[in-house]
């Protein structure tokens, strides 16, 4: 997977071997000299990750880094800061500033590609989402964040062989989160069945393959969105890459220092709920976007869809596919009469009736202000008569109960089927609609069939 990358360094030399290194993995490489400069390139070209040196003079790769995690739309793009001091405190300092990753100089280069991929992965993910749920905000369907994006109380699964290193892990995390202990994968993988916002798990348990563990919890249904951190000895590189292959999202070395812990934990947490929040958000306006808010049934858009691939299918030698539009007579009278409340209740109700005159298969939908329509695939125009006329009694059969109210109301309904000619949704609909047109002006309350031509 390629990636445009952004690299930062003040050395003019290590820059140049670095580029090229990552040009030769086919990385798009932007360059950039100092912070500031950075900073730009960033906010213009919105690349997918930044290499960021820490020791440069002026702005330092600290304070970029805390810039960059400031803005609302850099933010989300991974920082991996990048410097020849493996301190403790430098590390901390990083990650506080919101780095995602931290590599030392000189940099492994085998890590880093592997790193990158991890990364890249993720940010496509991310993009993807936040791309889906900008549409929908622009739609205007989009939920406000909800309350649960901070970063503590996680339900965090801490798995380890040692009971004894398992809880002092535990102890550790326990002031912000809520941790679970398991010493066993397969209690563990049990645990990973509930809710679960990271999983801790030590790479250099014995009494089994954590490998294996971390690839079960990729593949598992529950535990495939949750983040995974291990422990690990970074001496032993194959089983680095390995983890980081199958998935494990960070990285910390062992032996595990306690604050490192908590600050990579919040991250990976922080993120996780933000990923949660996006899928949420997306999968709730794709449910806003298909549904008609007032009755219930499917909108136009989506019928409009659905009819569009069943006359693609139906003009490749498939089914043919019938289609009725229903108009509500005289429905002005009704809201003139009776007030637009009361109108709405109406609609309600024969969007009801109208479901439940159709078949399983057929696709329901309000077409608009008191038009309906019924998409019947597989069905001959025959047939579609049949189910119209059924629908048109279903209504005018039984006054409209509305409060303490009798309605007695109408529909007139026009119906027409593909003819393997001249299928598009546009005709279909248009015949229907002269066809409901005739049935108005023919007296209301009854159905009119287009029929095919030959
Ligand atoms: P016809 O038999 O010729 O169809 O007469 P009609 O009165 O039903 O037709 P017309 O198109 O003149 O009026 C439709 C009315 O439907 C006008 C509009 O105010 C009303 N309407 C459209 N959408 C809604 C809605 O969502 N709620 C309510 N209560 N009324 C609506
Ligand atoms: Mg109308
Ligand atoms: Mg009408």
């Amino acid at each position: 997977m390629t990636a445009r990358i952004l690299l930062v360094d003040d050395i003019e030399g290590s820059r140049r071997i670095l580029e090229a290194k990552l040009n030769a993995e086919y990385y798009q490489v932007s360059t950039a000299a100092d912070g500031a400069t950075a900073l730009e390139i960033a906010a213009r070209e919105l690349p997918d990750i930044i290499l960021l040196d820490v020791l440069m003079p002026g702005m330092d790769g600290l304070q970029v880094c805390r810039a960059l995690k400031a803005d609302a739309v850099l933010r989300h793009i991974p920082v991996v800061l990048l410097t020849a001091l493996d301190s403790r405190e430098s590390r901390l300092e990083g990650l506080e500033a919101g780095a995602d990753e931290f590599l030392s100089k000189p940099i492994d280069d085998v890590i880093l590609f592997a790193r990158l991929r991890s990364l890249a992965r993720l940010k496509v993910m991310i993009d993807e989402l936040r791309e889906r749920e900008d549409t929908s905000r622009r739609m205007g369907m989009a939920p406000m964040p909800g309350a649960r994006l901070g970063a503590s109380g996680g339900r965090v699964l801490v798995v380890d062989d040692d009971p004894a290193q398992a809880q002092a892990l535990a102890a550790d995390l326990a002031a912000e989160h809520r941790p679970v202990v398991e010493t066993d994968p397969e209690k563990a993988l049990m645990s990973a069945r509930g809710p679960i916002d990271l999983v801790v798990v030590n790479l250099l348990s014995r009494s089994f393959d954590p490998l294996r563990l971390v690839a079960r919890l990729r593949s598992g249904d529950h535990s495939r969105q949750a983040p995974i951190l291990a422990a690990v000895d970074f001496d032993l590189r194959d089983r680095v890459l390995k983890a980081l292959d199958l998935g494990v999202n960070d990285l910390i070395g062992w032996p595990v220092d306690p604050l490192e812990l908590r600050v990579r934990a919040r991250a990976l947490i922080r993120r996780k709920r933000y990923a949660d929040y996006l899928r949420d958000t997306v999968a709730q306006s794709m449910e806003l976007a298909v549904t008609d808010q007032l009755t219930g049934l499917n909108n136009r858009r989506y019928m409009m869809g659905q009819l569009d691939a069943l006359l693609e299918r139906s003009s490749a030698g498939g089914d043919p596919v019938s289609l009725l539009m229903l108009d509500i007579d005289h429905f002005k009278r009704v809201n003139d009469t009776w007030g637009h409340t009361l109108g709405d209740e109406v609609l309600r109700e024969v969007a009801v009736r109208l479901a439940s005159s159709v078949r399983a298969v057929d696709i329901p939908c309000r077409y608009g202000g008191e038009e309906f329509v019924v998409v019947m695939p597989a069905t001959r125009l025959t047939d579609a008569a049949r189910i119209a006329e059924r629908i048109r009694s279903a209504i005018s059969g039984e006054p409209f109960q509305v409060g303490d109210r009798e309605i007695p109301v109408t529909v007139s309904l026009g119906v027409s089927a593909s003819d393997g000619v001249e299928d598009r949704p546009e005709s279909l609909l248009r015949r229907a609609d002269e066809a409901l047109y005739e049935a108005k002006a023919a007296g209301r309350n009854q159905v009119v069939i287009r029929p095919l031509r030959t």
